[in-house]
């Protein structure tokens, strides 16, 4: 019999209405059965969301430095399951152990970030326009937050979300993806413990056509946090405008790596590979492209060749696997067709290119680490996001040529460059297009106090991370006291 999860609504856990479920396996290893898990529907979110409104309006009174409180507590909490939490998420996911704990490090540092975030949450006073009248403008918590999630960081993404939108006094309903569930349960797990009040989080487990969609539509949601594909993300946005909600999108990506003549090259090397094949190439920020510049191409991707046919795939649980499965059977099939699409455009597959059985066990959705050398800008594989273990070499002649080709995508959310010219460096950061770059250090490796999000189609504008996520999980009010005692127009009436 393998083991049932339940829904959690309202401070308990609980069947879904159908009664239907779903199955978590091991990428790694198919044939192991994590758990079954609830396929909700519509229902099963009308409950969540009226449990979520009805906390709301007591935990909104509660004082922030308060509600920081909690999450101190729950940073101490995940402090000590973090070992738990990682290996249950590198069973359920395929990425290995030293990034699972990193995801799990990411949480916590979230955490006690928010913890720090209610003695702070500041609002600004500045002068009126009239005497004896004060002004200021507070934040204020907006409501129930519809919070949806992907499976390649399983635990970051929603606690960059939640622990946010909890400490600002807003209540949630998290849909975290099919392919990693039990992670999911396990924070939401640890959250109650912490000590939030019944109906603060809740969590509905399903597919996003039918728990994902009924958020987003809920009349009585009033903000979605939504990190996914932007396929996805763009029918999200068209589904929340009936009811006008506010909705922070965090979506695809084809960042790229430049490496200069002038670059440490042993440096990039090492950045490059981290990029690329850490997490199986399966994080928003992969390095999905690199752009070598003309001088040091040939030696560059011949280092680059010979260290990526070192890595070693394998169960991410085990101490010499470099690199785990691709997720699912979907997600291999996805990077198999862009191999061919590579191949039939004419770049050169220098590395890789199969789908293999990693020690002798045929069970996991192994993909060998991949290099197409000879990618020109108008290929599919320079353009398009693949996630997954696959990386496009491209050439250019100048850091002009190398920025206009980095920018040369749809995308816009990680970049890095490799050089010792500082001037050239401050040159870059002027002029590629993306959220958060790089210079000496790979396209991964987002710190939690710091904006993340990217500009073009990687997201509508909205920033997670640090002081800003809290700009998306409140509403500004402006306040006026008047207390000279008489009534006093505003300048535009009165000048
Ligand atoms: P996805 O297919 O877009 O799914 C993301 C989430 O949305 C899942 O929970 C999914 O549910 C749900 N969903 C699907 N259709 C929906 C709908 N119509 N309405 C509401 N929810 C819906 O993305 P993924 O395959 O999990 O993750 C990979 C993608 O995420 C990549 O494109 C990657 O670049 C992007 N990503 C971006 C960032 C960033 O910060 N920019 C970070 C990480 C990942 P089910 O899958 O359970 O059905
Ligand atoms: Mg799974």
């Amino acid at each position: 019999m393998s083991q049932s999860f339940k829904n959690f609504i309202n401070g308990k856990w609980v069947e879904s209405k159908s009664g239907q479920t779903f199955e978590n396996r091991n990428p790694a290893n198919w044939n192991e059965l994590i758990g079954l898990f609830p396929k909700s529907s519509k229902e099963d979110v009308d409950d969540a969301v009226k449990a979520a409104r009805k906390a709301f309006e007591k935990w909104r009174l509660v004082p922030a430095p308060a509600r920081g409180d909690v999450m101190r507590k729950l940073g101490d909490l995940l402090v000590k399951r973090k070992e738990e939490i990682a290996r249950a998420m590198t069973r359920e996911m395929g990425k290995v152990l030293a990034e699972t704990r990193g995801d799990v490090q990411e949480g916590i540092d979230t955490a006690y970030y928010a913890a720090g975030e209610g003695r702070r949450l500041f609002g600004k006073t500045v002068p009126s326009e009239l005497p004896n009248k004060f002004a200021m403008a507070i934040r204020v918590p907006i409501g129930v937050a519809g919070i949806i999630t992907p499976w390649n960081f399983p635990m970051a993404i929603p606690t960059w979300k939640m622990f946010p939108a909890i400490l600002s006094g807003n209540t949630v309903i998290f849909k975290p993806a099919q392919d990693t569930p039990n992670t999911a349960r396990m924070l939401v797990e640890t959250m109650a413990e912490s000590g939030l009040p019944d109906g603060v989080v809740n969590i509905v487990f399903g597919t996003g056509g039918e728990v994902g969609r009924a958020i987003v539509t809920h009349p009585d949601v009033d903000l979605i946090s939504f990190t996914g594909s932007t396929l996805v993300g763009k029918q999200i946005s068209k589904d929340a405008s009936d009811t006008l909600k506010r909705v922070s999108l965090e979506l695809g990506g084809k960042n790229a790596q430049i490496v200069m003549d002038d670059a440490d090259l042993d440096l990039a090397l090492e950045g490059v590979l981290w990029g690329a094949f850490g997490t199986t190439g399966q994080r928003c920020t992969a390095t999905s492209r690199l752009i070598l510049h003309d001088k040091v191409y040939d030696k560059f991707l011949s280092m680059l060749v010979d260290r990526t046919k070192k890595l070693r795939l394998g169960d991410g649980l085990l101490a010499t696997t470099d690199v785990g499965p691709v997720v699912n059977e979907a997600q291999r099939k996805n990077v198999q067709q862009y191999v061919e699409i590579g191949k039939s455009e004419g770049a050169t597959l220098v590395a890789g290119g199969n789908i293999v059985s990693a020690n002798g066990t045929l069970g996991g959705w192994f993909h060998e680490p991949t290099i197409f050398a000879d990618v020109t800008p108008e290929m599919r594989v320079a353009k398009e996001e693949i996630f997954g273990p696959v990386l496009s070499v491209l050439r250019a002649t100048s850091l002009e040529d190398a920025v206009t080709k980095l920018n040369n995508t749809v995308y816009g959310l990680s970049s890095s460059v490799y050089t010792r010219d500082v001037n050239k460096a401050f040159e870059a950061i002027r002029d590629i297009q993306a959220g958060i770059t790089y210079i000496n250090a790979a396209t991964i490796g987002a710190e939690a106090h710091l904006p993340f999000g990217g500009v073009k189609q990687t997201g509508n504008g909205h920033r997670e991370g640090g002081w800003t996520v809290y700009d998306f999980f409140t509403e500004w009010k402006a306040v006026y006291v008047d207390y000279s005692g008489k009534l006093q127009r505003a300048q535009i009436d009165n000048y």
